[in-house]
């Protein structure tokens, strides 16, 4: 018990108050919120950054809370999804922590992509989705994971001609717009190699033959932090589910299974679950 009260425990007592002090100092720092752009256009996305908070806070915006992560240089950050549906005008990015919070206001541009009109036979407007289908890709296209798998750009998973861009609405057999193009297709012949355009995993592999039968054969992968991409259509799958992919590895072969016209690659990318446009992940590196 006297021991404790020797000289030489000092410097471990000095050491102690130090560590304390230091960690008062950086909780008494005021967090902030910043928000890259104070404008986003349908489809894309916020990028969201909060500083000088010791554990993760909360980020929202539009009613919808979005997970942080951690960044090298110790702040949260968030790509925050913008619905490609969701009506122009402004909004708020909110962040909280504890007590502390901070609100940014920014706006929502529409997409001046036009309306296309699709007329369906009968017989292609009964088609539905199985339910099964449904249920496996919507969990798959949630996913969020801690961990950051992608690193730098994505590159664009095959060669071709973009076909049919990213975001353009669509109204059916005449009704008002109920939907929109969840990413681009690439049109090139039968069996072109599609290469995954980032390091990740693969979290879901459906076949046509199976239950895929309005996607065909489709592969999504997880890049982490709740960025997820999809590859449908496909005539033939080179990974299984859990593989591991780096930037520019085989992950299957064009094709046109599924609701597909002709040959083609419908490439998307996901953000917690909301499709946004792939080329962003192209243009630069996030
Ligand atoms: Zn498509």
């Amino acid at each position: 018990m006297h021991t404790a009260r020797k000289p030489s425990f000092t410097p471990l007592l000095l050491l102690l108050l130090a560590s304390l002090c230091s960690a008062g100092r950086t909780a008494t720092a005021a967090p902030d919120l910043e928000v890259e752009q104070s404008s986003s256009m349908q489809g894309e996305f916020f990028v969201a950054t909060v500083s000088g908070t010791p554990t993760a806070p909360s980020l929202w915006f539009d009613g919808t809370s979005y997970a942080m992560f951690p960044q090298d240089n110790g702040s949260y950050r968030t790509l925050v999804p913008v619905e490609a549906l969701l009506k122009p005008g402004t909004y708020a990015i909110l962040a909280r922590h504890g007590e502390w919070q901070e609100k940014i206001p920014v706006r929502v541009i529409e997409d001046p992509h036009p309306v296309q009109e699709v007329w369906l036979d009968r017989k292609t407007s009964g088609l539905r989705a199985t339910r099964e289908e449904k249920m496996l890709v919507k969990e798959a296209l949630q996913t969020i994971s801690s961990e950051k798998l992608w690193n730098g750009r994505f590159s664009r998973p095959a060669r071709g001609r973009i076909s049919s861009p990213f975001g353009v609405k669509r109204s059916y057999n005449g009704a008002p717009i109920s939907s929109y193009h969840k990413g681009i297709d690439i049109a090139a012949p039968l069996d072109t190699p599609i290469y995954s355009p980032a390091d990740g995993k693969v979290i879901l592999t459906g076949y046509a033959e199976d239950l895929f039968h309005i996607h065909g054969n489709s592969v999504i992968l997880d890049h982490g932090h709740g960025l997820v991409s999809v590859y449908l259509h496909l005539n033939s799958i080179s990974v299984k589910p859990d593989d591991i992919v780096a930037r520019g590895d085989l992950i299957g072969y064009m094709g046109s299974t599924g609701i597909s016209t002709g040959s083609h690659l419908h490439w998307g990318t996901y953000l917690y679950g909301t499709s946004v446009n792939p080329l962003l992940f192209e243009e630069r590196a996030y």
